[in-house]
Order: C-alpha cells, then structure tokens, then sequence
C-alpha cells in the first residue's frame, strides 16, 4: 500500500495499537473524503491505531496535532487536505509529523470525549491519547507543536483564537503571536502553563520543554460551519510558514 504513495520521506509511526477507530462510522466527517487511495489508507491505518505521519527530514521538527477533541471536525479535515499536500511535496525543509486524528474513538462516535475522558484534560496521565502523543513527541525530538480544535460560538472561547503561555517556555507566546497577526486570531495569553487546569496537550508538552500552542476556529460541535476547514488550515499554514518549513 505504502510505494502506492510516491514520496521518499514519508513514514507512519503506530503511536498505539490501543486506540483504532472505524472513523466511517462518522457520517458529517465522511462527506469530506472521498474513495480516494489517498483516504481509504488513512482510513484503515486510523482503524488500527493512533497513527503519526511524518514527512521530511532534518530540523526543525515540528508537529500537528488535531482531534483531541472527536467532534471538533473542521481541524480534522483541515489536517488530512494537509497531509495530502505533505505527499505531493517535493521538498520540506524541515520535519513535519501530523497527527489529524488524536482520539479516533470520540471522531467515530462524533462527541468530545474519549470513553468519558476529556483528553485536552488528561495529558498528564500515563495511557491516555494525549500523553501518548507528548511522549513520542519528546521521544522524536519535536521542536514546537500546534494543536488545532473548534469552539462553539458562546462557549469558551467562542471565537477564533490562539491559546499560549508565557512561563516556562517564551517560545509558546512567540508562536502565538506570530499565528495571530498573520491570520487575524485573537490572542489568549496565560502567565503560567497548566495554572488554571492540569492536563491539557498544549500545556503539558510547555512544561515538558516543547514550545506549543492551541488553535481555535469557530464551528458547531459535531458539524462543520462555513468556512471553518479553511480557517483551521489557514492557522495551520501560518504555524508552518513561521519555520519556513515548505519552501
Ligand atoms: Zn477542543
């Protein structure tokens, strides 16, 4: 299946045989594939396990991250149109490793939380998706990180944002500010990471000593709002442009 795909430095990584998901079984996420060879190999590596695809080599190396919330979708689309593109690439300068679909459980059954877990809540505790994807990120040497997800007009945040911190890891702020101002996002600042709460991906991987941020754009939970996909791969664009990463 794999020499289907023509590109010399593409590898998948199987973070964790734990987590596979039938992701067909989400009917608002299916009507953005189509039966390409290209889908149907994401489709039935993420049936199998919590897959981690790279491409390029060489630093920076940096990292994408979506789905940590399953019904948060316009991310997740936005990350497989992106890891598409990473395909036809032919030069990265730089590492980029992506993992669009952080829970496949809770992207199968369209809801925000793995087996009753929010996993924005429980990076810190061994076995969970996401302390799965901060060890391999230490363990892979990853640079910096962005983690994309929705929010829904009057929750919180509600609006299209970049979330950061300022202690231990200056770096996260830098990341943030420069996301905002290329896309017009507004930045949500925190003086310390993991101060209000404990666990979420983005704050664990800045105390950890990888700079990382948390992007929002605005969609309805479990759907996709006008726009939204493109907004999120904007973000996306601006955080790998900021490494001069795609030439
Ligand atoms: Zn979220």
């Amino acid at each position: 299946m794999l020499n289907l795909i023509n590109n010399d430095t593409f590898e998948l990584k199987l973070l964790s045989e734990n987590y596979g998901a039938d992701i067909t079984k989400n009917k608002v996420l299916m009507t953005y594939f189509n039966e390409s060879i290209f889908f149907n190999f994401i489709i039935r590596t993420v049936k199998e396990a919590l897959p981690l695809f790279k491409f390029g080599e060489g630093n920076p190396k940096v990292a994408i991250v979506s789905g940590v919330h399953g019904n948060e979708l316009p991310p997740q689309i936005a990350a497989m149109f992106l890891i598409e593109k990473l395909f036809e690439m032919p030069k990265i300068n730089g590492t980029i490793y992506v993992v669009p679909f952080a829970s496949p459980l809770a992207t199968k059954e369209n809801v925000r939380r793995l087996k009753n877990r929010d996993m924005n809540r429980s990076a810190h505790i061994a076995g969970s998706t996401t302390n799965i994807i901060v060890n391999a990120f230490v363990d892979y040497g990853i640079d910096f990180v962005a983690d994309f997800h929705s929010t829904a007009l009057l929750s919180n945040p509600g609006y299209e944002s970049v979330f950061c911190s300022i202690n231990p890891n200056l770096k996260s702020k830098e990341i943030a500010n420069f996301i905002t101002e290329s896309t017009g996002s507004k930045l949500i600042s925190y003086e310390n990471a993991g101060s209000s709460y404990s666990g979420a991906l983005e704050d664990e991987l800045n105390i950890m000593g990888i700079p990382a941020v948390t992007c929002e754009v605005v969609s309805e939970n479990g759907a996709v709002s006008r726009g939204s996909i493109n907004r999120s791969r904007i973000q996306m664009d601006a955080f790998l442009k900021l490494f001069n990463i795609i030439l």
